[in-house]
């Protein structure tokens, strides 16, 4: 919303910053806190409020990898680069498992399952296992369900962990001592100056860390990002019946039980795929109903009702990996995008990375933009 002459407000509002950064998400928030780190102050300008996109509507797992399962980052990628893209997850986790702590963020450290619906998903398992091994990564592959829960195999992942996202980014946007702005939209972003509700930013260094939202601030990435919705349920409270993470039917669907005793379920994408694009923050039938008919089918002990429904959009880049750098044709603004529906495995690393891009010139590896 911007402000006439006649209205009150800040039109007129001018603020010199060393960095701004563009976004309240875990990247956003990330990106403030290594700025900190090598002695700046950024603002950091945010639509709504700190966590209110997919970084506070998540699940809360994190997990080491890709979207998928390692044999399909292999013939995606290559060896090579899925290694590397695998490795920066590994990086990422230690980056985030390191600064929950030192925060005093709970963590669960439950370890996670891909848990595998039918047999050709066993066999990318199977041969996920060994590569994963040959390449000094974790990864234990189970040919019977170690839940004894319907599935029909399992790729286990002890390290891996849970948390509440919004904790996590609350957490580190106050460590990051940023000037927070929020419900202040970001209008245009141009090097050295963003136009946002609170009036102008001027600063050296912009990074745009808007998810779904980037490419509407930087043109020269329109079509880059899609934005993808996920939708979830949660039960109340119930005994407990899972102590893991289970992320199952190739990533399409995702289940976990919060130690309060609340059963968490989530995805169904599948099952609607044309549908579930776009901007709109809203559950729907179909995708409810597949994700508590998955939920059911392989816990039907869980007794307790449906008591929360919600969605969030994430954002997919065309080969799964987040987009950092330099934009091109803007000199000193930098993006950090495009997690995939994998933030959490992804977004401190990346924003590490765009950190070190612009103070340093140092290259973002995998996650280069200029792919
Ligand atoms: C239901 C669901 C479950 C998921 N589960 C997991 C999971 O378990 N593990 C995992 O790793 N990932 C998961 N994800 C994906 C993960 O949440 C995202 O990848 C991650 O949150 C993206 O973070 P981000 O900071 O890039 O974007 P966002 O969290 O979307 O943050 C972007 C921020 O930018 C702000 N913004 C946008 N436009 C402007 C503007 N013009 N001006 C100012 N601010 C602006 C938005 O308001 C928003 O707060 C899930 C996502 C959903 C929706």
């Amino acid at each position: 919303m911007t402000n006439s002459v006649w209205q009150p407000g800040p039109v007129d509002a001018v603020r010199e910053a060393e960095a701004v950064v563009v976004g309240g998400g875990i990247a956003g928030v990330a990106a403030a806190l290594y700025l900190r780190e090598r002695g700046l102050r950024p603002v950091l300008v945010e639509a709504k409020t700190v966590a209110a996109g997919a970084s506070g509507r998540n699940a809360g797992f994190v997990l080491t990898g890709t979207a998928e399962h390692y044999v399909a980052a292999v013939e995606r990628y290559g060896h090579d680069r899925a290694r590397l893209a695998w490795s920066a997850s590994v990086a990422n986790r230690a980056r985030l498992l390191a600064v929950a702590e030192s925060l005093g963020v709970p963590l669960e450290r439950c370890g996670s399952m891909l848990a595998c619906v039918d047999a050709d998903e066993a066999a990318a398992a199977r041969v996920s296992a060994r590569l994963l091994a040959e390449d000094g990564f974790e990864g234990r592959f189970e040919s019977s369900d170690p839940l004894r829960r319907g599935f029909v195999g399992a790729l286990v992942k002890p390290g891996d962990a849970a948390l509440d996202p919004v904790r996590l980014v609350q957490a580190l946007s106050r460590a990051s001592g940023a000037a927070i702005l929020e419900r202040c939209p970001v209008y245009h972003v141009a090097p050295g100056v963003i136009w946002s509700a609170a009036g102008e930013v001027r600063a050296p260094l912009v990074i745009v860390a808007a998810g779904p939202h980037t490419p509407h601030l930087l043109p020269p990435l329109a079509g880059t990002i899609a934005p993808v919705r996920a939708q979830m349920l949660a039960t109340g409270p119930g005994p407990r019946v899972l102590d893991t993470l289970v992320y199952a039917n190739y990533g399409y669907d995702y289940m976990r039980q919060l130690p309060d005793g609340r059963f968490l379920a989530g995805g169904s994408r599948d099952h609607a795929v044309a549908e579930e694009v776009g901007f709109e923050d809203r559950v729907t039938a179909p995708v409810q109903e597949a994700i508590a008919a998955f939920m059911r089918r392989h816990f039907p002990d869980i007794g307790a009702p449906v008591a929360a429904r919600w969605s969030g959009v994430m954002e997919f880049t065309a080969d799964l990996l987040p987009l950092v750098g330099p934009v091109p044709g803007m000199p000193g603004v930098y993006v950090c995008a495009g997690f995939s529906g994998h933030g959490l495995a992804f977004a401190l690393e990346a924003a590490a990375r765009v950190v070190a891009c612009a103070l340093d010139g140092a290259s973002p590896g995998v996650f280069d933009l200029d792919r």
